[in-house]
């Protein structure tokens, strides 16, 4: 009986483009073949078809050229035009009847053709934007299924509507378009140890808030009791209106970068600390012999030893930065917070620096501030001379740095100006990440190994600071940091 129903409902063959002409042939015929028995057979009188035929004839143009488009519609119109013509032959039709009746099959024509056209046409016009559609989504599928990370799109409900290969990999199972709240919420998955709820998975987040996800990372057991570690980024999908109509989720497996980052901490860790010891005996020895011999070596020799030391001291702050990647890692960064006057300490970091360049003119700004800060200042003063050592060194061609100490949104602002080679826009929030080094050929030229930032980062954010940057290529750099306050006594004060 449901086949039947398909067979017949029109609506069904919506987007199906192959229009075939055999069942409105198979029909009209029946409709023929029925109605001349009608005529003989049961109502004995050869002119009984009558007015009805007309009826059927019209519905059956207006349902085929709907099911079957113009060619539908059109067979119908021809086989009832020339069973009218059969008609007025076999009914012996003569005078004004015979001219009625032509007349009639003509306009019955015309009017059935005219139907059938538009009907027709109206159909295929349908169907071909159904198509388009269908092959829109048919290529966007082929390429989702391509991409070599996991996606899954669904309506603005949460059902899914798209959902690629790779996603199946990932959680490792089929995924049922129909149970929606299945697929986001797989118990095992943790942000840094703690189980992610339902409400808290990108999709959804993003479903109910309208709010994107960027690279969040979860790691994820899925149903095989594989391991993954996934950068999930999710976002709203608009139409032309600016309507949400649509979530997105992107899963990046990031599995095996993260083993690769985890075995280059293991080996930061290692050797920062089989090295520490020998580099800190090294140093003392060179010292103490500078001390001994310093009044007693002939200049030759003396530029000699004061090399070994300045390098050894180079290879100790290459140690201890190491040590500080390492701390930061196993969050064995430790802080001995106590008050102090900010400005007191840039002074010294900036004289300091000062020595060590001839080329560079430090300039500080904001000498007559006395700003007190809670913090570490061992820590600080790292941060500033890093900051001071890259303007120096990123300024191959010499020029002033200029150093301002600012008291800005109740926030001490730490600023480090200068004229050096800059650093592009796409670059600048990189940075700051663990052993970056803008890497354009120029910059290849530097030495370095890209932690000084990544340690000043860690250090101001765990004394609840900012550091960041604003800087354009060929023209120099600025770097600020801030720092609250320390609110117990007065903030500022003027000498
Ligand atoms: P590095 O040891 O390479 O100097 P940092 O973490 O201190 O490491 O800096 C990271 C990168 O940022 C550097 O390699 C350099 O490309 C860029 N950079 C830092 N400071 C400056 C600056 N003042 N001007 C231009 N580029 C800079």
């Amino acid at each position: 009986m449901r086949r039947i129903y398909n067979y017949l409902n029109p609506l069904n063959y919506l987007g199906i483009r192959k229009y075939s002409v055999r069942f409105p042939i198979l029909f009209s015929l029946l409709v023929v073949f029925l109605s001349e028995y009608y005529s003989y057979n049961i109502a004995h009188d050869p002119l009984a078809v009558g007015k009805y035929i007309i009826f059927i004839n019209a519905a059956s143009v207006i349902y085929f050229s709907f099911r079957n488009a113009i060619k539908g519609g059109l067979i119908t119109t021809f086989i009832a035009i020339l069973y009218y013509l059969y008609i007025i032959y076999t009914r012996n039709y003569e005078g004004n009847a015979l001219i009625s009746g032509i007349f009639t099959t003509v306009y019955l024509g015309i009017l059935f053709s005219f139907i059938a056209v538009s009907i027709g046409f109206l159909k295929q016009t349908i169907d071909k934007l159904i198509d388009n559609e269908a092959d829109e989504k048919k290529r966007l599928q082929t390429i989702i299924d391509q991409l070599p990370v996991g996606i899954i799109v669904t309506d603005m409900k949460g059902k899914i509507t798209h959902a690629n290969n790779q996603i199946k990999k990932l959680l490792g199972k089929e995924i049922n378009k129909d149970l929606k709240s299945e697929i986001y919420t797989t118990p095992e998955a943790t942000i840094s140890g703690k189980v992610i709820k339902a409400d808290e998975w990108p999709l959804l987040y993003t479903l109910n808030t309208g709010k994107s996800f960027y690279k969040k990372e979860i790691l994820l057991e899925n149903e095989n009791g594989q391991n993954f570690f996934l950068h999930i980024s999710s976002s709203i999908i608009k139409n032309k209106a600016e309507m949400p109509v649509a979530a997105a989720t992107i899963y990046e497996d990031v599995t095996v970068q993260k083993e690769i980052e985890n075995r280059k901490d293991d080996f930061i860790n290692m050797a920062s600390h089989e090295l520490k010891t020998p580099i800190t005996s090294i140093k003392l020895y060179t010292d103490s012999l500078y001390s001994n011999l310093r009044k007693t070596l002939d200049s030759k020799n003396l530029k000699s030893l004061k090399s070994i030391r300045y390098q050894t001291e180079q290879l100790q702050n290459l140690v201890y930065d190491l040590l500080d990647v390492s701390k930061i890692q196993t969050g064995k960064l430790n802080f001995e917070k106590i008050k102090f006057n900010l400005r007191d300490l840039i002074s010294d970091a900036v004289s300091e620096i000062q020595k060590t360049t001839q080329k560079h003119k430090i300039v500080f700004k904001g000498k007559s501030r006395r700003i007190y800060v809670m913090a570490d200042k061992f820590r600080i003063y790292q941060v500033i001379t890093n900051i001071l050592t890259n303007a120096v060194k990123y300024s191959p061609d010499g020029g002033n740095i200029l150093v301002r100490l600012k008291i800005i949104n109740g926030k001490t602002e730490v600023s480090v100006e200068d004229t050096g080679i800059g650093i592009d826009r796409d670059k600048q929030s990189k940075i700051f990440d663990k052993l970056y080094q803008v890497s354009d050929p120029k910059e290849k030229t530097f030495p370095g190994l890209g932690m000084g930032l990544y340690i000043s980062k860690e250090i101001i954010k765990k004394h609840k600071g900012k550091i960041w940057v604003t800087s354009k290529k060929n023209k120099g750099s600025t770097f600020f940091f801030s720092l609250p306050v320390d609110k117990q006594k007065k903030l500022e004060e003027k000498n």
